[in-house]
């Protein structure tokens, strides 16, 4: 057990309902951002424990696969209830290895909760289709099956709610699945293994393994028994798992990058676009693939805006997340505060304007002020770059067709959000718009119940909605003939 005695702080793999360290011994750090101090150790595993967790989640499926959707439905609730029975034990370990505020950690695993919530309730709709028969004597019957053996590899920034929008429609829809957490934050994705064993999911049916993130991404991607991948991440590291998948010709699931534009018309609500505008830039100290990169405002407004949002921002309470109030924590490394001071020497040198913030925080470490850079152009490099931090640049557009151009102009399709009170501009702009996730006057809109995913390179796939599940079930089309009528 951890030094603090959290329970959910597991330093090992999960195999086949044991819990296992790596075949060599090795172990990596895991180190809490807010005091740099080491929190514990995680196996270092590569292909050969990889393979093993394959092979147990194969074995499972023969046996997962053939329960009723009501059994999978029933451990899943179970799963829910000891989610938000243990929130608090959750949240405290998802604040010390990721770095956010206790209030959004434990929102994260309330948001865990819920997905398992609603894939327990998608579990019993995997309805087929009778379809009508060009033949007299066959009939025509679709029904859905579990793929497989699904893999899954998540990021550091939501380490428990990434592995909820994949273990849930796993489970209900009768699939096993191999889990390979951030090497940054394992313990909320080792916590899986944990209250899945106690909500009395077969050993097997989940099995969780950490370390080299090629090796392990190697094995899952070339071992022909997985039948998918899901993947959020960054787009470059999906490209390269897109390719290593063509070999065995898996289904993939991608929830890649963004470079999310957040759009204020001058005929917008002030108040609530600058609400929002904290919102969608600053969870997670803009450490989200849905926060906003870009902001664009239109030029009658673009002044009271900067002012308005300007002092929101530095009403933001930096500090540990552990503690009360704190509504910015660290940056996951120095590696991320590096990167953002060259976004904003990059953007001064090119005529951007510091508003607030702009350097390293007086708490030291990798925490970082919340920024804003007015008078932001399109050679500055944010404009094409996910920023991933707390930093707001904000230019200047006359026209909706500008703008809309402006927002597009990205490989990335993720999320949008724009401001307006005209019913019409809001439909012009919502369909012109190339984004999964659209935000018409609200900056946080994901939730369980609504397809979540990107178009263009921000990936494939949907999580949640009635949608999410679909990615999880093979098509199979029966005809049965011969029936003499
Ligand atoms: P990342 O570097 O792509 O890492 C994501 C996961 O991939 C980690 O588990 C990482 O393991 C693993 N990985 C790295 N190299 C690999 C390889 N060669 N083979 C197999 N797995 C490999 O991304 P990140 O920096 O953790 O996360 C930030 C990115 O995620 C951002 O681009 C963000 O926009 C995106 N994101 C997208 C969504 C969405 O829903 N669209 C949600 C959240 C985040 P290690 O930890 O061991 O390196």
């Amino acid at each position: 057990m951890a030094e603090n005695g959290n329970r959910f702080i597991k330093q090992a793999n999960l195999i086949d309902g044991q819990w296992l360290a790596a075949d060599s011994g090795a172990t990596i750090d895991v180190i809490n951002p807010a005091s740099n101090k080491i929190i514990g150790t995680i196996p270092k595993s590569g292909k050969a424990e990889t393979a093993r967790a394959i092979d147990a989640a194969a074995a499972a499926f023969k046996s997962w696969r053939k329960t009723t959707a009501n059994e999978r439905a029933q451990k899943m609730r179970k799963l829910h209830d000891l989610i938000l029975a243990n929130q608090d034990a959750l949240a405290e370990v998802l604040t010390m290895e990721q770095g956010k505020s206790l209030a959004e950690s434990k929102g994260e695993v309330a948001s865990s909760a819920a997905y398992i919530l609603w894939y327990a309730e998608e579990a019993r709709r995997m309805y087929g289709d009778i379809v009508p028969s060009p033949w007299a004597d066959r009939r025509i019957m679709v029904t859905k099956e579990p793929v497989g053996v699904v893999a899954a590899i998540t990021p550091w920034n939501f380490p428990s709610s990434m592995l909820a929008r994949k273990i849930g429609p796993a489970l209900a829809s009768g699939c096993t699945i191999v889990v390979k957490p951030a090497t940054q934050t394992p313990y909320s994705g080792l916590a899986w293994g944990l209250l899945c064993e106690e909500a009395g999911i077969p050993a097997g049916v989940v099995n969780i393994v950490t370390g080299s993130a090629s090796e392990i991404g190697g094995e899952i991607t070339r071992n022909a028994l997985v039948r998918k991948l899901t993947f959020t991440g960054s787009t470059e590291i999906g490209k390269l798992l897109m390719k290593q998948t063509a070999g065995t010709v898996k289904k993939v699931s991608m929830e890649l990058g963004g470079n999310a534009p957040f759009i204020v018309f001058d005929d917008a609500d002030l108040d609530r676009a600058v609400a929002g505008a904290i919102a969608a830039k600053f969870r997670n100290s803009g450490q989200t693939c849905v926060c906003t990169n870009r902001f664009f405002v239109q030029s009658k407004i673009y002044n009271r805006f900067i002012e308005k949002f300007t002092e929101a921002v530095e009403q933001l309470k930096v500090g540990n997340g552990l503690e009360d109030g704190t509504q910015q924590g660290p940056l996951i490394d120095m590696k991320a505060v590096e990167k953002v001071e060259e976004f904003i020497a990059d953007a001064e040198k090119k005529g951007g304007r510091i508003v607030t913030g702009g350097k390293r925080h007086a708490l030291g470490g990798s925490y970082f002020e919340p920024t804003v850079i007015a008078d932001a152009k399109p050679r500055m490099r944010f404009t094409k770059e996910e920023i991933f931090g707390p930093v707001a640049p904000v230019y200047k557009f006359r026209s909706e067709d500008e703008v809309i151009e402006l927002a597009n102009n990205t490989e990335y399709g993720l999320a949008c959000y724009f401001y307006t009170q005209d019913l019409g501009r809001a439909f012009r702009v919502m369909e012109g718009l190339k984004y999964g996730l659209v935000g018409v006057n609200e900056g946080l809109i994901s939730t369980v119940e609504a397809p979540f995913g990107g178009m263009k390179e921000s990936g494939l796939g949907k999580e949640g909605g009635h949608q999410g599940i679909e990615d999880y079930l093979d098509t199979k089309y029966v005809c049965l003939g011969g029936l003499g009528l």
